[in-house]
């Protein structure tokens, strides 16, 4: 949208924004800065509408009311601070929620997704009032525009569903990540996944690209069992109507799969 009148560095545009733990997620008109040094301002194209972003406004991420909505998107750069060189205006990007520093002792050693030092945007976007926003994970792209730090933008091909590969930015990264970063699945290991909605079909999709041989994908919902068996999965078990424990056992030799990655998030699991 246009620029307000009296600032013309300050965009405003319509956002979904929580104002108070538990309070409706409400449109407003939020205020957002050119950018400045490190920062990418950008044009959403796309958002996923992401569990995390629930759990914000239900106060099960922290209490820095009011929050701005939203962190799974594809977006066109609009502009970048002076001293961005490798973004343009015009770009079509992902944005990610870890823009890694390149230098502390886990990004030196190779395994930048536990980075301790990744930045976000440093200059503030605000309600009209200028209630400064907590944007979700760093993000906040329930918005026409948003505020990032230029390294949580990834450029992508021109010609892609801006929907399908905006998801890249977070329930995707999430199962393939839990797959091969934190449960290190190996070639001919067993793998069952238990939930098979966004993040759980990717970790099945992670277990295959890590070469293990049996993935059992585990939900209640026999139609999400039969999607997870077309996207990777070797083995299903609709969990309403069999004991997945044994299930599981019985497909891997007696043994338990060698890895099991929980995609719920419920402590019954
Ligand atoms: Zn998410
Ligand atoms: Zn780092």
């Amino acid at each position: 949208m246009t620029s307000a009148a009296h600032r013309p560095d300050v965009h405003e545009v319509k956002a979904v924004v929580v104002r108070s733990k538990g309070a409706p997620a409400t449109v407003e008109t939020i205020l957002v800065p050119d950018p400045g040094p490190g920062e990418a301002l950008v044009d959403v194209l796309t958002c996923g509408v992401c569990h995390t972003d629930l759990h914000y406004k239900q106060g099960g991420i922290g209490e820095d009311y009011p929050y701005l909505l939203g962190h799974e998107s594809t977006a066109v750069v609009s502009a970048v601070g002076p001293d961005v060189t490798d973004l343009k205006p015009g770009d079509r990007v992902i944005l990610n929620w870890r823009a890694v520093c390149g230098q502390c002792r886990a990004c030196a050693k190779g395994q930048p997704q536990y980075c301790f030092a990744t930045h976000n945007a440093t200059q503030k976007m605000t309600l009209a009032d200028g209630t400064p926003l907590s944007p979700a994970l760093g993000i906040g792209s329930f918005a026409e525009k948003t505020l990032v730090a230029a390294g949580q933008c990834t450029r992508i091909d021109e010609d892609v569903d801006p929907a399908a590969v905006g998801l890249l930015g977070c329930g995707i990264m999430a199962g393939i990540g839990a797959a091969i970063n934190t449960g290190e699945v190996k070639r001919g290991e067993s793998v069952a996944v238990i939930g098979c909605g966004g993040v759980g079909i990717a970790a099945i999709a992670g277990a295959r690209l890590a070469g293990a041989t049996t993935i059992i994908a585990v939900d209640l919902d026999p139609a999400k069992v039969e999607l997870a068996k077309g996207l990777g999965a070797t083995h299903g078990i609709v969990s309403r109507d069999t004991d997945p424990v044994e299930a599981i056992r019985d497909l891997t030799g007696g043994h338990g799969a060698d890895v099991v990655i929980d995609a719920v998030g419920r402590p019954e699991t």
